[in-house]
């Protein structure tokens, strides 16, 4: 039996009741974008329709309700990683924009040329490209953690990369393309024995599984909205206070100053503010909050023994089709069953299952370095969620089946 009621679940998703091409949707792409439930999209309608109002600078009643809903997210998003204090929380645009927070804000202030970054081959380009503009720009140096036939970190390569020049471990705590849970812990403490920090990209990481950064003893931790049953637009950096307070402004602009003269030194904001310039996606804030209330109330444990079961379920389905090599086979893995098929292109499989109403991500996953390893460009990547089903594990392999018969 299921350890959630996931038919009570399911109801609670409005989108998972439509069709695509005539067929029921079997929507596995939720390593992309997860959906939302109905309170998510509930509170979008909440805030506009009764408290929409910029927060932090107005003495009126909308705006001391929108800023107590946006702040009361902060403490939300707080307990959910288990950090000692909200302000260490940073509301940005995703991960994405999170990485380059760090990048720009700590990565300026603290590399000088010749420092080195460790990055693993199994990143996100999110967390590649803004350590590669700051190669280019600053003259650090990216040194790359290598990946076996598994798709598990070799942590002994790992060890062996610090020199007395590494200042930061830049990793993620699930890989998006294979789904390989990486030892992130472990990997901090190795980090801080070299007084390296380490910053975690926890955007897959996030939505199966229950993150302490304290425990973790992260110095960074990121993760999206859109991958947490919340909202686009959204995102989180979690930093130690006494780095994000050392740190310079990366934005400049509104509600990040506490001062602002011609004549005189401008003076910042006090953290969190002080990385918070600009207007914020409010109502996405406040959103974000109402899905982690969500998961919290589902139960991260539940939902990572079900995805597991539904993972162990695909995984053996597939393995039976003729030809298809499955590509990550780490013993701890996470939601994600990513693998090419002998004979038939990872694009036309994706085209084809689509019309069968089953929705899978093909391509490169955002994770080309990782791919060329491997030797192929592209994989089809199917994702698991809470309100998935064993049925449509069925649904998507006798689709796949299908769909192979047609393209061989
Ligand atoms: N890191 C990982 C591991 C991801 O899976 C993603 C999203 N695919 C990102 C970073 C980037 O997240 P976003 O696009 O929400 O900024």
């Amino acid at each position: 039996t299921p350890p959630l009621d996931v038919a009570a679940l399911r109801e609670e998703f409005p989108i998972l009741a439509r069709e695509v091409h005539g067929k029921p949707l079997v929507y596995l792409d939720n390593a992309a974008t997860s959906q939302t439930p109905r309170r998510v999209i509930a509170a979008f309608e909440e805030y506009y329709g009764r408290y929409n109002a910029n927060i932090h600078r107005g003495l009126h009643t909308l705006a001391d309700e929108a800023t107590a809903a946006f702040e009361g997210t902060r403490e939300t998003v707080r307990s959910f990683l288990n950090a000692g204090d909200s302000r260490e929380i940073i509301f940005t645009r995703g991960t994405t924009e999170a990485i380059n927070l760090v990048a720009n804000a700590w990565g300026r202030a603290n590399l000088r040329p010749g420092d080195e970054v460790l990055v693993s081959r199994m990143e996100h380009h999110s967390n590649i490209v803004p350590w590669q503009l700051l190669a280019s720009q600053l003259g650090i140096v990216v040194k790359v953690i290598p990946v076996d036939a598994r798709g598990v970190l070799d942590l002994d390569a790992y060890r062996g990369l610090f020199s007395e020049r590494t200042r930061l471990v830049a990793v993620n705590h699930v890989s998006n393309a294979f789904g390989t849970i990486n030892p992130v812990r472990e990997m901090a403490a190795i980090a801080h024995e070299h007084d390296a920090l380490i910053l975690v990209d926890g955007a897959q990481a996030a939505p199966h599984q229950a993150v302490d950064v304290r425990d973790l003893d992260a110095d960074f931790y990121a993760f999206s909205g859109h991958k947490v049953y919340g909202p686009t637009g959204v995102g989180v950096l979690y930093g130690k206070a006494a780095l994000l307070e050392a740190m310079p402004p990366w934005q400049g602009g509104g509600e990040m100053i506490q001062t602002v003269s011609f004549e005189a030194p401008t003076t910042f904001a006090a953290i969190p503010h002080k990385f918070e310039a600009g207007t914020p996606a409010i109502a996405e804030v406040i959103a974000l909050g109402e899905a982690l209330r969500w998961i919290e109330g589902v139960g991260l444990e539940a939902i990572g023994a079900w995805e597991g079961q539904l993972l162990d379920a695909a995984t053996q389905r597939v393995s039976r089709i003729d030809g298809l090599r499955l590509l990550g086979t780490a013993p701890h893995k996470a939601s994600v069953l990513s693998f090419v098929v002998d004979g038939a292109h990872a694009q036309d499989i994706g085209l084809l299952i689509d019309q069968l109403g089953v929705a899978i991500r093909t391509g490169h996953h955002c994770a080309q370095p990782l791919l060329a390893q491997f030797g192929v460009d592209a994989t089809c990547r199917a994702s698991f969620a809470a309100y998935n089903t064993l049925e449509e594990v069925e649904v998507f392999a006798a689709a796949l089946e299908r769909v192979i018969g047609m393209v061989r």
